[in-house]
């Protein structure tokens, strides 16, 4: 069994609290999108409201176990502040004396940031020495990283084991619960839009979605292996050719259970992945040799439209086509668009899905939107999540 934050002994406690304070950053190191900072902010303001004090952790990029500046939370450490309009306590490090000191100081309703995580080589490797320094700040572990449950690392997972008092966030509560509803009660029809570049990152919920939606709608580059799998021509798009078996076994799991499995029926290719490269559509499944498909064709949007206006559920996870380069947006902002203007309950993950969304200014128009690509489509697939059993209680 698991506790949340609202049944755990918190007031006049020091809380560490394990957020997913990982957002990207640009060039100037100005925050692209805020949505984690704000999702986690539930769970902070109800430490503060018990007379908790609370110690935030995170990790950021991946800066390999060195210190780098540019994986730095600093940024994030002043837009709490401004989001919270209270003094954010931002020590250079996550362990060491000062940090020690800060921690012991600490008063109620104060709030410290400790630097980035993964400037530790211990993090990752769920060192049990880094997990008993991190964990002899507090009294109480809360984790609400959601987008991190699927790591077992030194503060997701070790670290737990050095508290009784231990539980996850609402921002974890609600994710869970949205992704319960698709697989446990799910609305008819339940429609699976899956994107993105591997056939290997996928499979897994692929083929558990099968088990469980109406329909299954499959683009990005991921489609070629599947359409290889069936015979056509894919030129020179992206294939994984040791995954053709796989993607072939879903496609029979499917045709079995009479679930339809669309595939792109026709493409928008170039001859190079180039930015400013001539963009072409070829009307037709395969394509020829020499091109690369790199977006779902008009037909193919129409097919997947049709489909989407009818769901009374969604799950949505990675883009459609290379929706870097503008010409190869296209499929992945119509199909935003009819995820954003249908009526079913739609729960959208994956940051590229996420941007695509906002680029449309319509990421309020989907019912739920996860801090946590990854981390979603392990738990659909059915994986035990490393970071919630370690909040598991009685094991
Ligand atoms: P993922 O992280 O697995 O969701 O994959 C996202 C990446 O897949 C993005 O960088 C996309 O540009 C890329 N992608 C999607 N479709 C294609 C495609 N047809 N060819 C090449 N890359 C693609």
């Amino acid at each position: 069994m698991i506790r949340y934050v609202d049944q755990l002994e918190v007031s006049g406690q020091c809380v560490f609290v394990r957020v997913d304070f990982n957002v990207s950053l640009d060039d100037e190191q100005r925050i692209v999108d805020d949505l984690r900072i704000r999702q986690a902010l539930p769970t902070i303001r109800y430490l503060q409201e018990q007379g908790a004090r609370v110690i935030l952790a995170s990790h950021l990029g991946r800066p390999k176990g060195k210190i780098n500046p540019k994986y730095s939370l600093l940024p994030v450490a002043q837009h709490l502040t401004d989001l919270l309009n209270q003094e954010v306590i931002f020590p250079e490090s996550c362990v060491g004396d000062a940090v020690i000191k800060l921690t012991r100081d600490l008063r109620e309703g104060e709030l410290i940031l400790l630097e980035n995580l993964r400037f530790h080589p211990e993090e990752e490797a769920n060192d049990s020495g880094f997990a008993e320094q991190l964990a002899s700040y507090a009294e109480v572990y809360v984790n609400d990283a959601f987008g991190t449950l699927h790591r077992a690392h030194a503060s997701t997972s070790r670290m737990a084991d050095s508290f009784e008092e231990k539980g996850a966030g609402f921002l974890v509560r609600d994710e869970l619960r949205a992704l319960n509803a698709l697989i446990e009660s799910p609305k008819r029809p339940f429609w699976g839009i899956l994107g993105g570049a591997k056939v290997s990152d996928k499979i897994g919920v692929i083929e558990r979605l099968l088990d469980k939606v109406d329909g299954l709608l499959l683009g990005g580059a991921l489609a070629y292996t599947f359409l290889k799998a069936q015979g056509h021509e894919i030129g020179k798009s992206r294939l994984e050719e040791e995954k053709i078996h796989v993607a072939r076994k879903a496609l029979e799991k499917a045709t079995s259970r009479d679930i339809p499995l669309l595939l792109p029926i026709d493409h928008r290719v170039a001859k190079s992945m180039d930015a400013g490269v001539e963009a072409r559509v070829i009307d037709s499944a395969d394509i020829p040799a020499d091109w690369i498909g790199l977006d779902i064709g008009p037909q193919t949007v129409k097919r997947f439209q049709e489909a989407l206006a009818k769901a009374q559920m969604i799950f949505w996870n990675g883009p459609l086509g290379y929706f870097e380069v503008t010409p190869f947006a296209e499929g992945t902002k119509k199909i935003a668009q009819a995820v954003a203007d249908s009526q079913a309950i739609s729960v959208v993950g994956g940051g590229d899905s996420l941007a695509a969304l906002k680029s449309l200014g319509m990421e309020d128009k989907v019912s739920y939107l996860s801090t946590g690509g990854g981390a979603s489509l392990e738990y659909l697939e059915g994986k035990e999540l490393p970071g919630l059993r370690a909040l598991e209680e009685g094991i």
